[in-house]
């Protein structure tokens, strides 16, 4: 395989998720056991094209398990996108004799990895780092749990009131392109409807769910919807619905970026951990272009350019459960 490295750069980038910093201790202290200098670098590309790069040790990663956010900060940078950044951000790294990349991300900064490592020859190791787990390649992104969970638990203080006033409610979730959130949560929840991107939501049927409830004096009601549902958001959809059903006594809650913040749970810190570990190791082999993720509790990797292109399938078989579970 290819040279080995001897000074790797961590980042962060594009939109955080609990369990950033989890990745980044382990990437730091297993560079570190393997004897490598290990820089971080601070709000993603835009850090590597200000030089805003810091040397780590054990200690700069010290009591981060635990923290939601990203202690390196995150950021989008429209320089990068040009050569001219990616230019600048490649000599930042050389006067430093950086010579692999660890880019904890989504699909838009495993692009710029990509297109970094093939113009600039530094070996790129991409970890899912999003909230919404739209990257082939992995069962779990880091921070997906966490936000999950947050969901949920907002979605159990609101089915408390829902269940008072015997009201409909919308609760629209994260995920302009990928429906888990909502999925997950809804189940978790006992929504009745789901409405995700993935999938066509036959609205008439929907509706006349709603009515038949309606008759039957199931007043509680809950539709979780992906904020990229084919209607638009939340307000968009109780529009349509207050066409059909005038009498409807409907609420909608935001759940917004509540879902990005917050402890991340158990299972993102060990899967931020491992994913972290592996990154590192991954460099040490001559790995690079690749996403490492973890399919069936073994570690898989993806060439980053499978990882950006495809996108999770939603089992269509979930919605079907949805339906009876709820009826
Ligand atoms: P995410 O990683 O969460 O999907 P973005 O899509 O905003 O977030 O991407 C993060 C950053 O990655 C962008 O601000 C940009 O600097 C870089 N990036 C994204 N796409 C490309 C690309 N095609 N070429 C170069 N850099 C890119």
């Amino acid at each position: 395989m290819s040279k080995k490295v001897t000074n790797i750069g961590v980042l962060t980038s594009g939109g955080d998720s609990p369990g950033m910093n989890a990745a980044v201790r382990a990437v730091v202290r297993t560079g570190i056991f393997h004897g490598l200098g290990v820089y971080g670098i601070m709000r993603g590309y835009a850090g590597m094209i200000d030089d805003d790069i810091h040397p780590m040790t054990g200690r700069s990663v010290a009591n981060i398990i635990q923290r939601g956010g990203t202690i390196l900060k995150t950021a989008r940078s429209k320089e990068f996108m040009e050569y001219a950044g990616r230019e600048k951000a490649y000599y930042n790294l050389k006067k430093r004799n950086i010579d692999g990349l660890v880019i904890i991300g989504g699909d838009g900064s495993f692009r710029g990895a990509q297109k970094f490592s093939n113009e600039f020859d530094i070996p790129c190791i991409g970890l899912p780092g999003t909230i919404d787990k739209d990257i082939a390649g992995s069962d779990t992104t880091i921070g997906f749990d966490t936000a999950v969970n947050t969901a949920v638990q907002a979605i159990d203080k609101i089915r408390d009131t829902m269940d008072a006033h015997d009201r409909l409610f919308i609760v629209e979730v994260m995920g302009r392109d990928a429906g888990y959130i909502a999925l997950h949560s809804g189940i978790a929840t006992g929504a009745e409807n789901i409405v995700i991107p993935e999938t066509k939501t036959d609205i008439e049927e929907l509706l006349s769910s709603l009515m038949e409830k309606e008759k039957r004096k199931k007043l509680v009601n809950l539709v979780v919807v992906a904020e990229g549902g084919e209607f638009g958001d939340a307000n968009e959809l109780v529009k349509i619905i207050k066409e059909r059903i005038p009498t409807a006594d409907i609420r909608v809650c935001i759940l917004g970026h509540i879902q990005r913040g917050g402890s991340p749970s158990c299972a993102d810190r060990l899967v931020a951990s491992h994913m972290g570990y592996y990154a590192v190791e991954s460099l040490m082999i001559g790995r690079n272009n690749v996403m490492v993720g973890v399919i069936n509790n073994k570690i898989h990797y993806t060439p980053l350019d499978k990882a950006v292109k495809e996108k999770q399938k939603i089992g269509q078989e979930w919605m079907k459960i949805v339906k009876i579970l709820a009826s």
